[in-house]
C-alpha cells in the first residue's frame, strides 16, 4: 500500500534527518520533492498547495531549525499534516444507534467493488459489533448482481432479501425495509445498482431509493487505484445525495495513495472505510493516524517526537535551558537527563534526540550499557553529595570510593558516570557558543 509515494518521501526525509543543522533553504527544497512526489501519486492539486505551504510554514516558522533535531521535528509536522490531510485523528465509524433497521445504503459506480463491500460491511457488523443484518441488492441492471450478493450472503451467514424477478429497485428497497422490519434486523444494507458513469438516471434513482429508505448512512463505495477520478466521482455524487462517507476499495493495490489524500479536502466527505483484499474480512476502518504512519514509513521517529514532547516537564526543561544558556550543567542536570531517558523507554529508544549525546553514547555503548545502567547511574549521582553534585571537581579518590560503596558499585562505574558528564557539559558549552538553542524547549518544538 503506497509504496511508491512512501519510498520518494522517505528517501527526501531521511537526507533531512541525516543533516545536523537546516537552513530554510534545506527545507523549501525538500517541500519541491515533497510537491512533484505528491503530484506524481496524483493528488490533486489544491490538496498539495494547502499541504506544502503548512508544512513550510510551520516548519520555518517556530523554533523547528533552530532545535537539536530539525530534521525529526520536520518529520513531525509532515505527519501531523498528513493526518489532517487524511480527515484528522478522530476515526469515523458508522452511526448505528439510530432506530432499527438502521439503513445504509451502498452507491456507486460498477465495477468499484460495491458488492463486495456491501458483503464485507454485512460481516463486519456481524462479528465485531453483534448486529443482525439483511443485505438487499438493488441491482437490476447488472445480470446476475442480485445472485452475487446471495452467494456472498451464504458465505457470511448473513441474510440477504428473497429475489422476485423483474421488480424495480424503489419497490425492492420498500420490500427490503418491510422485511427488515418482520425479522427484527438491526441493519438493512441496501447495495444499489451500479452505472459505468455517473449519469441522471442512477442519481434520480439514487434519489428514489434514498427517499424510500432514509438511509442512516449513505456510503459511496471508489476504487482507490483510479485516483483523482475517484475524487470526481464522490463530488458528482455528494452533490446529488448526501452522503455520509467513502469507501476506498483496492488499497491494497494502489501504491500512489492520490484517491486517499485528495478525497477528504476535495469532497469535504469522511473516508470511513478502506477495502484491501478480495476476501470478506479484507475490510479496516480507515484511521488517517495509521495511513499517514503508512505513507510516511517513519512511525518511530513520530512516536519519539510525541514521547518526549510529552515526558519533558516544561519547568524543569526551562530551569535546565537558562543552566545550559550559561555554560553550565552539572550532576543533577544529568540525573534529570538519566530520568528522562528512562520515561521515555530507555537508551534504545532515544538514540540521537538529547543533545550532545554522539560522543557519549559511543562512550555508552563501549562500555556495554544498557537500561539497567541508567539505574546504577541514579544510584551513583544519588550517592554524592549536593556540594559534590553541583561541583564533580569535589570528587577525590577518597570521594569515590565513598560513592561506589554507597551506590552499591565500583569506582570504575562512578568514573564512567563523570566521564559522560564531562562529555555532555563539554556538548552544552558548544550549543551554547553557537548560540542557537533557545532552550530545550525549543529541541522539542
Ligand atoms: P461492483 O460492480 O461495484 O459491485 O463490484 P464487485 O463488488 O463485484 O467487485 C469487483 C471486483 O473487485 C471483484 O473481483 C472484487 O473481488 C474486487 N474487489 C472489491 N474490493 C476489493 C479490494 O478492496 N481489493 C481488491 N484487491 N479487490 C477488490
Amino acid at each position: 500500500m503506497f509504496d511508491s509515494l512512501s519510498d520518494r518521501l522517505g528517501t527526501v526525509f531521511d537526507r533531512l534527518r541525516g543533516r545536523g543543522a537546516l537552513s530554510e533553504q534545506d527545507v523549501r527544497d525538500a517541500m519541491r520533492e515533497v510537491r512533484v512526489a505528491l503530484l506524481e501519486a496524483d493528488v490533486a492539486l489544491p490538496v498539495v498547495r494547502r499541504f506544502i505551504d503548512a508544512v513550510t510554514e510551520k516548519a520555518i516558522g517556530q523554533d523547528v531549525l533552530r532545535s537539536v533535531t530539525p530534521g525529526q521535528q520536520v518529520v513531525k509536522i509532515v505527519d501531523d499534516e498528513l493526518v489532517d490531510m487524511l480527515g484528522g485523528t478522530e476515526v469515523e465509524g458508522l452511526t448505528l444507534d439510530a432506530k432499527p433497521p438502521v439503513v445504509i445504503m451502498m452507491v456507486g459506480l460498477q465495477g468499484s467493488g460495491k458488492t463486495t463491500t456491501t458483503a464485507k460491511l454485512g460481516k463486519l457488523l456481524k462479528e465485531k459489533h453483534g448486529k443482525k443484518a439483511l443485505m438487499a441488492s438493488l441491482d437490476v441492471n447488472r445480470p446476475a448482481a442480485q445472485e452475487q450478493l446471495a452467494v456472498l450472503g451464504e458465505q457470511i451467514s448473513v441474510a440477504t432479501l428473497p429475489i422476485v424477478q423483474g421488480q424495480q429497485p424503489v419497490d425492492i428497497a420498500r420490500r427490503a425495509m418491510d422485511a427488515a422490519k418482520l425479522q427484527a434486523a438491526d441493519i438493512l444494507l441496501l447495495d444499489t445498482a451500479g452505472r459505468l458513469h455517473v449519469d441522471e438516471a442512477l442519481m434520480a434513482e439514487m434519489k428514489a431509493v434514498a427517499s424510500v429508505s432514509t438511509p442512516t448512512e449513505v456510503l459511496l463505495v471508489v476504487d482507490s487505484l483510479t485516483g483523482q477520478d475517484a475524487v470526481n466521482v464522490a463530488q458528482s455524487f455528494s452533490g446529488e445525495v448526501p452522503l455520509t462517507g467513502v469507501v476506498l476499495t483496492r488499497m491494497d493495490g494502489d501504491a500512489r495513495g492520490g484517491a486517499a489524500l485528495s478525497m477528504r479536502y476535495v469532497t469535504g466527505k469522511p473516508i470511513k472505510f478502506a477495502g484491501t483484499g478480495e476476501k470478506l474480512d479484507a475490510i479496516e476502518a480507515f484511521d488517517p493516524k495509521r495511513v499517514a504512519g503508512r505513507i510516511l514509513g517513519m512511525g518511530d521517529v513520530v512516536s519519539l517526537v510525541e514521547k518526549a514532547a510529552a515526558t519533558i516537564n516544561e519547568e524543569d526543561a526551562e530551569a535546565m535551558a537558562r543552566k545550559m544558556a550559561k555554560g553550565q550543567f552539572d550532576l543533577d542536570d544529568l540525573r534529570m537527563q538519566l530520568k528522562q531517558m528512562q520515561n521515555m523507554g530507555g537508551l534504545g529508544a532515544l538514540a540521537g534526540m538529547m543533545p550532545g549525546m554522539k560522543k557519549a553514547k559511543a562512550a555508552l555503548a563501549s562500555s556495554d550499557m544498557d537500561d539497567k545502567v541508567l539505574i546504577h547511574m541514579d544510584a551513583i549521582i544519588g550517592s554524592m553529595t549536593a556540594k559534590e553534585r553541583a561541583n564533580p571537581a569535589l570528587l577525590n579518590a577518597k570521594r569515590k570510593k565513598r560513592v561506589a560503596a554507597g551506590s552499591g558499585t565500583q569506582v570504575q562505574e562512578v568514573n564512567k558516570v563523570l566521564k559522560m558528564h564531562q562529555e555532555m557539559a563539554r556538548a552544552m558549552k558548544q550549543i551554547k557558543k553557537m548560540g542557537g538553542l533557545k532552550g530545550l524547549g525549543a529541541l522539542f518544538g
